[in-house]
């Protein structure tokens, strides 16, 4: 069998506020293959958020290891994890992948110019506004767009590099039923090109479209 493109050990993650200090994640363990979608779910809290961070490098776990695509992106530099993810995760968080001073369009040529893929191998920006129904939106700057257009902003750029590995942070969150729709068929396209989508979400939709559903609490698989 091949192996798994995302693959997490025996994650930990502490917070210390003065005297307080929370255990966000406690030896948690995902592998996920190409084409399979993981919906993990669970109440706030529950260290969903910080679980996506590890994954995608944004942050550092203080045990365990992360892998993605073979290539280990925990225990490196920022700048280390920043060339990994660029050149393997397509990252959608409900606030982080826009940039306020670029228009849509823009944004997806800036994630395309870092992941340095041959010009040859990258979808046209137009192109994936259009199959994210936002053509008309391509000049638009981020703060200029619905809650719903935003969120399919988002996704143009998280996929704009064909990405092995999607981690999106209730990409759903926020959007009226049909964007959501939307965004699910989206997903389900991009699993079955093979992208390991691993989604936080309250959804029952978007749940119910994975192919594994799990559940974390105290930051633990319950
Ligand atoms: P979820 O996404 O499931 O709501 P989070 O991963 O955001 O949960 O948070 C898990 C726990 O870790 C929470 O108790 C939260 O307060 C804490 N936490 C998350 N990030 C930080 C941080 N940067 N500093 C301190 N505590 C944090
Ligand atoms: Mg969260």
């Amino acid at each position: 069998m091949a192996a798994p493109v995302l693959s997490a050990r025996s994650l930990y993650r502490f917070f210390r506020a003065g005297e307080e200090e929370t255990f966000a994640l406690q030896g948690v363990g995902l592998e996920v293959e190409r084409g399979e979608t993981v919906a993990v779910t669970g109440p706030s809290g529950s260290g969903k958020t910080t679980l996506l961070n590890c994954l995608a490098g944004l942050d550092e776990p203080d045990g365990g290891t992360v892998h993605v695509a073979g290539e280990r992106i925990s225990h490196r530099s920022e700048r280390e994890r920043g060339g990994i993810r660029a050149r393997h995760i397509g990252v959608l968080f409900q606030t982080a992948n826009l940039l306020d001073h670029l228009s849509v369009r823009d944004n997806i040529a800036l994630v395309q110019r870092l992941a340095t893929a041959p010009a040859a191998t990258r979808t046209p920006p137009l192109e994936l506004l259009e199959r994210v129904g936002l053509t008309q939106r391509a000049g638009a700057l981020p703060r200029q767009l619905s809650g719903g257009e935003a969120a399919r902003a988002g996704l143009a750029v998280a996929l704009a590099n064909a990405p092995d590995v999607l981690l999106a942070d209730e990409p759903t969150g926020e959007v009226d039923g049909e964007t959501e729709r939307r965004l699910l068929v989206l997903l389900r396209e991009r699993a079955a090109a093979g992208t390991a989508v691993v989604v936080v979400t309250h959804s029952r939709a978007v749940a119910g479209a994975a192919d594994r559903v799990l559940r974390l609490r105290d930051g633990r698989w319950t």
